[in-house]
């Protein structure tokens, strides 16, 4: 080895043992069945799912695995080009379709993951002169997307806002306008449903104020399209919006829209065609696979068919908070199907989910970097594949766990 690998696989090591030092070492678990309720870890068996994002039961529902493989026989599996070259495929066309009547929008476009959909859009969407105004809580793609554009356009600049604080956003607001060039746009980015607290955001407030401001609002819905609101429509249904209260959205088709995999941006057609003419992920990397975007049309379709697996997924989430409470743990409260459990020290919130895969339930303890220091937790996600059984199952691990 050269004298710099050493110094560098050196420097890792001492990362690595570090972390296993501290119990942050994070053990990656195989599955060997479809994502469901109940799925099968290599070396332990069958055990109660209540980590994953299958909010509506659709990663492994047969209309999609079914359309999938029809995509794939019709398609074949590579597109083997970027969007605007030759890997533009109808399934592309008819799902990004389906994405905007669903949102109730204008215009989607398709990514080969939200991540991907966000880290194109400000970078394109802004220029210098323009303000990006962001909640503190914002999920880290949005985080990266915003370092990413004011790295591209140095004249662009960042305002944070406390999470869900209206005062401090209007405050943010005030200092954006002063910072925003005569020309420039304020875009307020929120996530819809914060994937580690588990609340909403106050969008028909944040509405309000961007109208007042005359600012462009994005809401990342990744964590709310499926699930909230009467339809599944998403956080601004929840909330009674139209979706084109919502300038732009972003979101995930590999979490309640089970697809498999893929993101998109949807809202106003101008954002979308700017994305589709200039956004780098979609000039430099390939387009979301056709079997992946057959799936994924399939999962909206059988969402938008079946309300009922919104209700059930509504009943769930109620009886499962209302175990963790009837146990003894302190669970956030809000309408969503993230439950999380703070705990504190992240070492904890490992140890503890250890101790409930010993007793055959899968929820993730998660600590620090992903959520603040002493904020460590486990979260439960519910999903309405869930049976009684299952949830039982969980509450039952939950009361040994509290009673040592
Ligand atoms: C999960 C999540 C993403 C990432 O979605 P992928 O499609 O897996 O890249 C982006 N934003 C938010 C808010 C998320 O919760």
């Amino acid at each position: 080895m050269t004298t710099t690998s050493t110094s560098f696989i050196n420097r890792s090591t001492a990362i690595l043992a570090q972390l296993e030092e501290t119990g942050q070492l994070k053990q990656l678990q195989m599955i060997e069945s479809p994502m469901g309720p109940r799925i099968s870890i290599r070396g332990r068996g069958d055990v109660d799912c209540f980590c994953s994002n299958n909010y509506l039961g659709l990663a492994n529902h047969p209309n999609v695995v079914e359309a999938g493989i029809e995509g794939l026989r019709t398609y074949g599996a590579g597109t083997s080009s970027v969007r605007f070259i030759c890997g533009t495929f109808a399934p592309h066309e008819s799902l990004e379709e389906r994405i905007a009547s669903f949102l109730g929008v204008e215009a989607s476009y398709t990514f080969v993951s939200c991540w991907n959909a966000t880290e194109a859009t400000f970078p394109t969407l802004c220029q210098d002169g323009d303000v990006i105004v962001s909640d503190e809580l914002n999920h880290a793609c949005i985080i990266d997307s915003m370092r990413l554009t004011t790295a591209i356009h140095r004249g662009v600049s960042k305002c944070i806002y406390k999470h869900s604080d209206m005062k401090s956003l209007r405050d943010a607001l005030v200092s954006a306008t002063e910072k925003c060039s005569s020309d420039g746009n304020i875009f307020v980015i929120t996530d819809g449903v914060f994937s580690m607290e588990g609340d909403i955001a106050l969008l028909p407030e944040i509405r309000i104020l961007c109208d007042e401001f005359e600012a462009v609002l994005v809401v990342d819905d990744s964590h709310g399209t499926g699930v909230m609101g009467e339809t599944g429509r998403g956080t601004h249904e929840h909330y009674g919006m139209a979706g084109t209260e919502i300038d732009i959205f972003t979101g995930t088709l590999g979490k309640a829209l089970g697809g498999g995999a893929g993101g998109y941006v949807a809202g106003k057609r101008e954002a979308v065609e700017l994305l589709v003419q200039r956004g780098r992920p979609t000039l430099f990397s390939n387009a979301l696979p056709v079997t992946v975007a057959c799936s994924a049309k399939a999962a909206i379709d059988t969402l938008a068919n079946n309300p009922s697996l919104v209700h059930k997924l509504r009943t769930n989430v109620a009886a499962v908070r209302k175990g963790i409470a009837e146990v003894g743990f302190e669970v956030l409260e809000s309408p969503t199907a993230i439950c999380p459990i703070i705990v504190g020290e992240t070492a904890m919130a490992i140890s503890m989910s250890n101790a409930l895969l010993e007793m055959g339930v899968f929820a993730i303890g998660f600590g620090y970097p992903v959520v603040p220091e002493g904020a460590a937790r486990i979260r439960v996600q519910v999903s309405s594949a869930h049976e009684k059984e299952h949830i039982e199952r969980l509450c039952n691990a939950l009361r040994q766990l509290k009673n040592g």
